[in-house]
């Protein structure tokens, strides 16, 4: 993904200029086959928006996407529908996606109906895939709301794996459930991404969450990614001073654990007027007056990948 942006032009009145907002604003990720992505940051800092626009559910404003060699962003419809087998997404909220006067056989039936795969090879691969995700053969001729919040998201899970797609972005996945169903929810991923080789993009809000599932996590703070690196790294070394106030948020269970607390002080500004210079400005602790005005770059810093004027 190269220099990527999605901007949302909101017209007030037709008196008025329009407004740009820069929910995306220039990001670059290389994502590996087989690996797990987590993308984190507050709600409303352009996490989803990357997601969907990855996977042209949004169209880009700028930027390429190449999947496998092929510049999916330069795709018309037909190939676009073609290539969207091999990406599918998992949403927050299946509740939402999954219509409710549909049964789970009709559901799990048509992404198979709109790639063409025959009537015999139906049958065998939904009854197949329900067991996979923990449910049974007995569960296709129900309706979605017969079930749990956690048994919709398996259903959710068994329709964006119908046509073994090769990349998965799950957005805020476990969000809306208990958290002892969370767990569950993250190992059946886990699972299905060791037994069909998936690779995941994993947008959270929670990085306790993100801690459990990814290899590298990218941070995001209004529309840009200000620190990418392994996932031990991150955690355990995290450089830029937006990093270390997410982290310092995580309740300490261990009384060794010597992690200052930071408290992330005044609300995330508005992407339709980001702040100048560093975004980050207006909250950060250790805020310099270059950063008022010059905007930091990426820069590599002890094998992370970090934006910011301290480094
Ligand atoms: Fe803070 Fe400056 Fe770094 Fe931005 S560039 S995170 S304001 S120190
Ligand atoms: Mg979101």
């Amino acid at each position: 993904i190269k220099g990527l942006k999605k901007h949302f032009v909101k017209k007030k009145s037709i008196l008025k200029p329009s407004i740009y907002i820069k929910a995306v604003d220039g990001i670059n990720l290389t994502v590996a086959e087989g690996e797990t992505l987590g993308i984190v940051g507050e709600s409303g800092c352009g996490k989803s928006t990357v997601g969907r626009t990855i996977l042209r559910l949004l169209e880009p404003t700028e930027g390429k996407i190449i999947f496998q060699g092929k510049n999916i962003s330069e795709l018309n419809k037909k190939e676009m529908r073609d290539m969207r087998r091999h990406l599918q997404m998992v949403f927050q909220d299946p509740t939402a996606t999954l219509n409710p006067k549909s049964t789970i056989r009709e559901i799990l039936t048509e992404p198979l109906i709109a790639h063409r795969i025959n009537p015999k090879e139906r049958k065998a691969l939904i009854e197949e895939m329900i067991q996979i995700v923990g449910l049974t053969v007995g569960h296709l001729n129900r309706y979605p709301h017969e079930f749990s919040g956690g048994q919709r998201q398996r259903i959710g899970i068994a329709r964006a794996l119908m046509l073994k797609p090769q990349l998965i972005i799950a957005d805020e996945p476990v969000s809306a459930l208990d958290v002892s169903i969370q767990s569950q929810i993250l190992n059946l991923l886990s699972d299905l991404q060791k037994q069909f080789k998936l690779t995941y993009i994993f947008i959270s809000h929670d990085l306790g969450v993100v801690e459990h599932i990814s290899d590298r996590v990218a941070v995001m703070y209004l529309g840009r990614i200000v620190e990418l690196s392994d996932k031990e790294q991150l955690f355990h070394n995290p450089l830029h001073p937006y990093t270390k106030t997410l982290l310092s948020a995580i309740p300490k269970l261990d009384p060794d654990d010597e992690r200052e607390t930071i408290i992330l002080t005044g609300d995330l500004p508005s992407p339709s007027n980001p702040p100048s210079g560093c975004a980050f400005h207006t909250r950060c602790p250790s805020c310099m007056e270059v950063c008022k005005t010059v905007s930091p770059e990426e820069k590599m810093v002890e094998g992370s990948l970090v934006a910011c004027h301290l480094y």
